[in-house]
């Protein structure tokens, strides 16, 4: 007699990062290959102003931003808007 496991383990929820927090590893890798994290879009990346080691970028689609700390992690400015077309 055999058993078959009907237990299957689930994988942890996909969480993104929120604003203030460093982001996840699947999110840096997104921006190290120049893609957004939040909305997907490829090379939308601009830069911003840089203080230090420092340097802010958002993305020009969704204008998530974020805080490019070198060693220190990307910490997220601000959240992506949602992809459907924006007002104004
Ligand atoms: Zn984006």
């Amino acid at each position: 007699m055999w058993w078959r496991k009907a237990y299957r383990e689930q994988p942890p929820p996909k969480r993104g990062s929120e604003v203030g927090e460093q982001l996840t590893e699947e999110e840096k890798n997104d921006t190290y290959s120049n893609r957004c994290p939040d909305c997907g879009s490829k090379g939308s990346f601009l830069e911003g102003p840089h203080g230090g080691l420092a340097v802010n970028f958002k993305c020009g689609h969704c204008d998530a931003s974020f805080n490019d700390m070198g060693p220190f992690g990307i910490e997220r400015l601000s959240k992506g808007a949602p992809l459907e077309v924006k007002d104004g």
